[in-house]
């Protein structure tokens, strides 16, 4: 068989860019796929070409410089270009594409998934008013295209992120009437402290954020989250609450504010499309973010010569997101003769201290700001689950009455993650759902599966499969 490449990168964030430069610095023929218009992921995600020289931040300055690196190697680089579909092809894999130039599709032998995450939304009354969006969005509205989303905002969620996203829209002018963090940190946070041990540049930024709120007095209140925005035409207030055990919150704390924007930020879902759909093995890990791929050390999944790295196999952050990158770019050089096994065990020695203090760090964030199941019980019967369905909560409850017992018969019954999204908004949501409401039977998430799986992921024009099922 012959292949048109030895390897695909699916994605071009931090992991993805590395993976690509790794392997094709060691003479792997690489393409490297990412569906926008620029590589850079969320992270490196590079300001429109008229701010560029309005930015300074090393942030800027790394993507630029990986940017430069990887167009200085053979790599062939699709943007605007969404991967809709892998397919067994021989001992590889067809890749099917929708870019610009049209469908297409190329031959593999190895393929690294390097997908990301995304927003965890979460369901309470009035959560789908205008006005109520996610930190990722308010984040790239602010610090991407600098457009304020509103003058008055509510901030609230879970873990590091949300201090950023506040600072941020403080520096860009608007005024946050406070940051509401569901995690009760003390003295949990205490048996933590040895895994910040290094992450000094992490600890400054963190300092940096908490300034910017003190210098325009606004609170940082752990162990509090939004329950309801109420509005006519857009989020005009939010009640918010105290937070008890699990993430429930304490009668009688309600406390109601004036806002014309809601960020709620509660952690990130790995983006594990494109691994479920090959049926990679995956386990349930809810610190990691939920289902993730299951990995060996050089981050091959259960299908040989497909290795998964980055924010798909759990988040990490950016750093983490590069180290891994790297590890399976030359885990691929490895596996396909480029590289001597013996100079691929010096490189990876060399980068296990970091990967371990990352994965430490991560382990952290983890264990600390996890959402208890709590939260997923705000929502009531009549706040919608599934969005691009407009399937409400009481309704999933009635297909468990009627006997669900999986993700996959929820969805056959009430067509909840068959939109647009494809689940990636509601799966969560209806999986604590279903939960809940399967207490009294014990039920876990591993018990309730996930949605499968299907191709295209994302929605295509028609004339686009029609083609593929011609081929
Ligand atoms: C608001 C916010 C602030 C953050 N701040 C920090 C921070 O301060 N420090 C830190 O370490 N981390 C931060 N992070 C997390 C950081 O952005 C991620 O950890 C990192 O980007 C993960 O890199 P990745 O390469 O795994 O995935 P990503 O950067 O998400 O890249 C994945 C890429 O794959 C593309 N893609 C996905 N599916 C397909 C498909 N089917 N076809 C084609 N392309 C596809 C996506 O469009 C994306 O470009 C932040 C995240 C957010 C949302």
């Amino acid at each position: 068989m012959s292949w048109d490449y030895e390897l695909a990168v699916i994605g071009a964030g931090p992991a993805g860019m590395e993976a690509a430069l790794a392997a094709s610095e060691h003479g792997v023929p690489t393409v490297m796929v990412d569906n926008r218009p620029a590589s850079g992921g969320q992270f490196y995600m590079p300001l429109p070409a008229t701010f560029n020289k309005a930015s300074k931040s090393s942030v800027d300055k790394d993507g630029n410089f990986l940017r430069s690196l990887l167009d200085g190697q053979p790599v062939k680089q699709y943007k605007d270009t969404l991967v809709w579909g892998i397919f067994p092809e021989g001992e590889g894999w067809k890749v099917a594409v929708y870019g610009p130039a049209g469908p297409e599709a190329f031959n593999v032998r190895y393929l690294v998934l390097a997908a990301g995450a995304y927003d965890t939304p979460v369901p309470f009354p009035g959560w789908t008013l205008p006005g109520v969006m996610t930190a990722g969005g308010a984040q790239i509205m602010v610090k991407n295209q600098r457009v304020v989303p509103g003058k008055k905002a509510l901030v609230s969620g879970s873990g590091p992120l949300i201090l950023a996203v506040a600072a941020n829209m403080i520096s860009a002018g608007m005024r946050v009437e406070a940051v509401m963090e569901g995690a009760r940190l003390f003295p949990r946070v205490l048996g933590h402290a040895y895994a910040a041990w290094g992450q000094w540049h992490r600890m400054a930024e963190g300092v940096e954020y908490l300034t910017t709120l003190v210098k325009a007095g606004t609170p940082y209140k752990l162990g509090w989250s939004v329950i309801e925005a109420r509005g006519e035409e857009r989020v005009e207030e939010v009640v918010v609450a105290r937070m008890g055990a699990n993430w429930k919150p304490l009668p009688g704390s309600e406390k109601t504010l004036a806002v014309d924007t809601l960020v709620i930020g509660y952690g990130m879902t790995p983006n594990t499309g494109l691994s479920r759909l090959i049926e990679c093995r995956h386990e349930y890990d809810r610190r990691r973010g939920g289902w993730v791929p299951m990995r060996d050390e050089t981050l091959q999944t259960s299908l040989p010569g497909v290795y998964v790295a980055g924010d798909m196999a759990g988040i990490g952050g950016a750093e983490l997101a590069r180290l891994e990158g790297r590890l399976s770019g030359l885990a691929v050089a490895v596996a396909s003769g480029h590289l001597e096994r013996g100079t691929a065990g010096e490189l990876y020695g060399q980068m296990q201290r970091g990967l371990k203090s990352q994965r430490r760090f991560a382990g952290m964030l983890g264990a600390l700001f996890t959402p208890g199941q709590g939260l997923f019980s705000l929502a009531n019967d009549d706040t919608l689950v599934c969005r691009c369905e407009e399937i409400t909560l009481g309704e999933v409850r009635e297909a468990v009455a009627a006997g669900a017992r999986t993700l996959t018969e929820v969805k056959m019954i009430t067509r909840t993650g068959m939109g647009n999204c494809q689940g990636r908004m509601c799966e969560r949501s209806v999986a604590h759902a279903l939960v809940d409401a399967l207490a009294a039977e014990q039920v876990d998430f591993e018990g309730i599966g996930n949605y499968k799986v299907r191709p295209p992921l994302h929605p295509l024009p028609v004339s686009v499969l029609a083609e593929a099922a011609e081929d």
